[in-house]
């Protein structure tokens, strides 16, 4: 498995290697963590937006697209309310990666996806850390509790969505755009939601 911890190996062509490889990943499946490896991301090298995920569910498995089913339509329309011109051109600039990038599975109960496990999401960190390295993204966005506190540790969605947090990357967290996601019916919890894609539209106007 190839190495990217050192940026002189950023380059399209190393990149490109790193999606194939990642393309072809399934460790998670060999150790009986899941019945199949589907890795799903999307995105090319110059993304200047890396958003982060949870993990796929059962559309995106069969789609292999992020984001493709009911909580992607919504991440679209927020993304409009953002500036974008279409879902489209937030695509096109976004790099969009999951914690763990293959299915979980559904809950014993048939009720929803399973969280991604601390083992799945152990073994695919290093794809993440090394598009990090590679792509260098002006704007990461952190999508969910999970990915947030990967990268800010614990804290309250409420003490992070709305707010921007370091420089390079600049981090804007925004709350999982699932319908079972209840956090949303807060009247001041859509207020947090709105500033923080007022906060992605000023960057994507300064990146443009
Ligand atoms: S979840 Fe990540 S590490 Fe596990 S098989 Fe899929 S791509 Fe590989």
């Amino acid at each position: 498995m190839a190495c990217y911890g050192d940026l002189s190996s950023a380059t399209p062509a190393a990149f490109a290697a790193h999606q194939a490889a990642c393309r072809r990943c399934t460790v998670c499946a060999d150790q009986g963590i899941i019945a199949e490896a589907t890795p799903t991301f999307s995105g090319e090298w110059g993304a200047k937006f890396l958003l982060v995920g949870q993990a796929p569910g059962p559309v995106e498995r069969e789609s292999r697209r992020p984001f493709s089913g009911r909580a992607g339509k919504e991440l679209d329309r927020w993304m409009l309310r953002a500036g974008f011109e279409s879902a489209e051109e937030f695509r096109r600039v976004t790099y969009i990666a999951a914690l763990m990038r293959c299915f979980p599975g559904r809950n014993p109960r048939g009720t929803g996806d399973l969280r991604p496990p601390p083992a799945g999401i152990a073994n695919c960190a290093h794809w993440l850390d090394a598009e990090l390295r590679m792509l260098r993204p002006r704007v990461l966005i952190p999508v969910g509790q999970l990915a947030i506190v990967r990268f800010l540790g614990h804290g309250s969605l409420e003490s992070r969505v709305g707010k921007k947090f370091g420089e390079r990357p600049v981090m804007v967290p925004l709350p999982h755009p699932s319908g079972q996601s209840r956090w949303l019916n807060d009247p001041e919890n859509r207020e947090r939601l709105t500033h923080a894609l007022a906060l992605i539209s000023q960057l994507r106007r300064r990146l443009a």
